[in-house]
């Protein structure tokens, strides 16, 4: 390819691209659209039609460092489903952990298949462990969207990701649990929390950090959780807690479900949307998450290469097979060092392009950085409006997820874009949570487990 066509493509590219741009004024929209649904998610007469739900958690207390014993935890809705026992010691904990596999036949079957599955992981778990014959208390960490009635009550709102078993919606995840557990009648358990992985996440910082009241994901899913003044809350007036502060799950992911969104999406989140097992539902989450963040920049990549603009027009079955182009790419990707392409070398060749150019590096890298900045720089928007509206001095963001664990620049992005969203007065850091979904259940549950004593 001349030199000529090199660089006429690669500003092409950069044209089309530019969609993928957030100007100031289109993140200060973004904002005050999602001030404005969380707003109505916790007042009482727009709670039920809400588009982000901002549910009470019932979380009230968050620890202080000197929960003691020995605890179970689950954590469901993430990259893995883990068993998890933990003990915990003053300042000091110790965890041993198993993964499992859920099929995907189970993550769209019944209810009552996955949550035998569970249990049944669960029961192999205990007795691995030699804890059969103990009633341990349990933390839940379930990440999807639930309406909690109370710590260990909770009814799902919807299924999110990749799961869509049937059954389980407005039904108690936590009861569909215990009869499981019943039906096998080999293991016991004390169900104390059902929390989500947002919640857990500022626990296991608020734990050594007392400033955390953010607690974040960036992973398969995106979810923010907060700590809200009760008197902002009227979902919760008739609940008196004594410390006058509630923490809200904001289920930020379906934000943009009633079209909010739509003036700054793309064609590629359009088409993701259309194919995925959730049509119309968690726009916000796929725009942003790691489950749908390499197919975005595949489709994008599909599209240049069938206009000519990359790989001299020649792709691959792999190229334009959906889903092949994993999210772990962009962060592979994006750590090769400046002007240097090993990595985006490898990843095109496992996707069998062979005849890749240096020109078509510069460009693939650019689609992943247009990608992986709009996420970085939308889950901004959304920090920097919680903490403007909590308009505390100084405020923690507990975080934790693979996009922002894994991809190099996520978090000095997020740092830059939200010290330009956040009011003047105030102070923010970000702190990557330790297994918040782990750690941060079993604090949920010795917390609760300390009050009901
Ligand atoms: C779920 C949230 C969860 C987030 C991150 C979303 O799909 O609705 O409950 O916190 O994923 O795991
Ligand atoms: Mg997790």
């Amino acid at each position: 390819m001349g030199l000529k066509r090199n660089i006429q493509a690669q500003s092409t590219i950069r044209e089309q691209c530019r969609e993928l741009v957030f100007s100031d004024s289109q993140c200060r929209e973004i904002m005050k659209r999602l001030l404005n649904d969380c707003n109505r998610g916790l007042a009482k007469q727009t709670h039920k039609d809400a588009i982000v739900k901002c549910f009470v958690t019932y979380v009230q207390d968050l620890p202080n460092g000197t929960e003691k014993g020995k605890f179970l935890a689950l954590d469901l809705g993430g990259t893995n489903f883990r068993v998890l026992l933990i003990e915990l010691s003053e300042n000091h904990f110790e965890m041993r952990s198993k993964i499992f596999a859920i099929p995907q036949h189970i993550m769209l079957g019944s209810g009552e298949q996955l949550f035998d599955h569970i249990a049944d992981c669960m029961a192999k778990f205990m007795k691995e462990e030699k804890v059969v014959n103990e009633t341990l208390p349990l933390g839940f960490t379930f990440s999807f969207p639930l309406t909690q009635l109370g710590l260990t009550k909770g009814h799902l709102e919807r299924w999110t990701k990749g799961f869509n078993c049937s059954g389980v919606v407005g039904n108690d995840v936590v009861k569909l649990l215990e009869d499981a557990i019943a039906r096998r009648g080999d293991i016991k358990i004390d169900i104390t929390a059902i929390l989500n992985d947002t919640t857990g996440t500022l626990m296991s910082c608020a734990w050594k950090n007392n400033n955390c009241r953010v607690g974040l994901i960036v992973g398969t899913g995106s979810n923010a959780c907060y700590v809200e003044k009760q008197k902002n809350c009227e979902l919760f007036d008739d609940i008196d807690n004594g410390s006058g502060q509630v923490l809200i799950n904001t289920e930020w992911g379906a934000f943009g479900d009633d079209g909010s969104l739509d003036f700054v999406r793309s064609d590629y989140d359009r088409e993701v949307d259309r194919l995925s097992i959730n049509p119309g539902k968690q726009i916000h989450e796929k725009m942003i998450s790691g489950m749908y963040m390499g197919e975005l920049v595949r489709l994008a990549l599909e599209r240049f290469t069938k206009e000519g603009l990359l790989f001299g027009g020649k792709g691959s079955e792999l190229l334009y097979t959906r889903g092949r182009f994993y999210t772990k790419y962009v962060s592979e990707i994006e750590s090769d060092p400046p002007g240097t392409y090993a990595n985006c070398k490898e990843v095109l060749e496992e996707l069998h392009i062979k005849h890749a150019t240096e020109q078509d590096f510069v460009n693939v890298r650019y689609v992943c950085e247009c990608i992986s900045r709009r996420a970085a720089h939308l889950v901004s928007c959304g920090v920097a409006t919680l903490l403007n509206k909590m308009d505390d001095p100084h405020v923690t963001v507990g975080i934790d997820g693979s996009v922002y664990r894994y991809h190099p620049h996520f978090h000095n992005l997020m740092m830059e874009k939200i010290g330009e969203l956040v009011k003047p007065n105030i102070r923010f850091d970000l702190m990557l949570s330790e297994d918040g979904s782990g750690r941060g259940a079993a604090l949920v549950a010795a917390v609760a487990c300390r009050k009901r004593r």
